[in-house]
């Protein structure tokens, strides 16, 4: 499903995208909107689908406090909206649903690391819908049978994470900045920690989870926690430019170590009103259930991005 927009916004299924003209076309886009209710209803009924996975959101966390009711609106009665569309038209033995859910809801958690068995605690608006979505998709499969799970992902990237997460916000700065195309890159809190995973492992997950008799709700993460500052020394070392930090607070700073120059600097703006300071999953229940397990480390994660983003700057000049 895309939704309508003035300008392309299909670059990132690009791999997969078929000519709807070509000869036996397996991939269909259908025009749609997580806020439009008889839309949503419309196509489900139009595709009668076998699985539906629910990754629409606005999945922002800071744009979440500039707009949280879009956000509630799109994350939390979004979900809602399909659930009751599979209900409507009677879909509730055919179609099985997935919700990406998040380890946003866990917050500020009382332990770690986090299994599926620790409580929540949301510290955004944009966590406090997904908890909406959680708990409405556990009702549904509780009230109506519907083979309906919940992942609890934990943070997931890949090159085609969006350039303003954190991660693709460096890697991609390191690019520039080592090919002499931006002079510095500005960051919010430098000491939140974060499980990442690669998006492409999380997908295989998410496939999976559909493909169990039972439907169930699974933690996935990669068991491993990195600091941001620690991301933006590997991601810079990746791009050829090895950087050390100096100062502390809002003066803390990055500079390359070759010749002292300041490429990254705090800026206010990106802390959150409440922040997660830490995250870091427990993924044993999916391992034990259908033998799932992250290969990917942040380490390595790094170390793609910025070779994706070198090679994309270096061959698009409009990127
Ligand atoms: P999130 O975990 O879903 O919020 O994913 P993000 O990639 O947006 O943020 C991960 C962490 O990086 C959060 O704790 C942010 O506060 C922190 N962070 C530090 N600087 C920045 C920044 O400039 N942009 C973003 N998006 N996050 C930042």
């Amino acid at each position: 499903m895309k939704r309508r927009s003035s300008s392309f916004n299909t670059a990132r299924i690009e791999d997969i995208y078929e000519d709807p003209h070509s000869p036996d076309p397996s991939l269909f886009l259908h025009y749609g909107d997580m806020t439009d209710a008889t839309n949503l209803i419309r196509l489900m009924q139009e595709v009668q689908p076998d699985e539906i996975y629910n990754l629409a959101a606005q999945s922002h966390v800071r744009v979440s406090f500039e707009t949280p009711e879009y956000t509630a609106n799109a994350d939390a009665t979004g979900t809602l909206r399909l659930l009751e569309a599979i209900r409507i038209l009677g879909l509730e033995q055919k179609s099985r649903f997935f919700q990406a859910s998040t380890s946003e809801l866990y917050g500020d958690a009382p332990h770690c690391p986090q299994n599926e068995d620790t409580p929540f605690r949301p510290r955004s608006p944009y966590a406090v819908a997904k908890l909406y979505a959680y708990w409405i998709t556990v009702n549904y499969r509780e009230a109506y049978g519907i083979h309906a799970s919940n992942a609890i992902a934990f943070n997931h990237e890949s090159p085609l994470r969006g350039e303003t997460f954190v991660t693709r916000k460096i890697t991609r700065a390191a690019a520039a900045i080592a090919l002499g195309k931006q002079e510095k890159l500005f960051l919010g809190n430098l000491n939140a920690r974060r499980d990442w995973g690669h998006a492409r492992e999380f997908v295989e997950a998410m496939w999976l989870m559909l493909q169990q008799d039972e439907p169930d709700d699974y933690v996935l993460a990669t068991g491993r926690t990195t600091e941001v500052r620690e991301f933006v020394r590997w991601a810079f070392e990746d791009a050829g430019i090895p950087i050390e930090f100096v100062g502390e607070g809002l003066d803390e700073k990055a500079i390359a170590k070759s010749d002292g120059r300041v490429l990254v600097e705090i800026d206010e703006r990106y802390f959150r009103p409440t922040e997660v300071e830490a995250l870091k999953g427990d993924a044993s229940k999916a391992r034990d259930a259908f033998g799932w397990a992250a290969r990917t480390d942040a380490r390595e994660l790094a170390r793609e991005m910025v070779a994706a983003d070198l090679a994309l700057l270096q061959t698009n000049f409009a990127a």
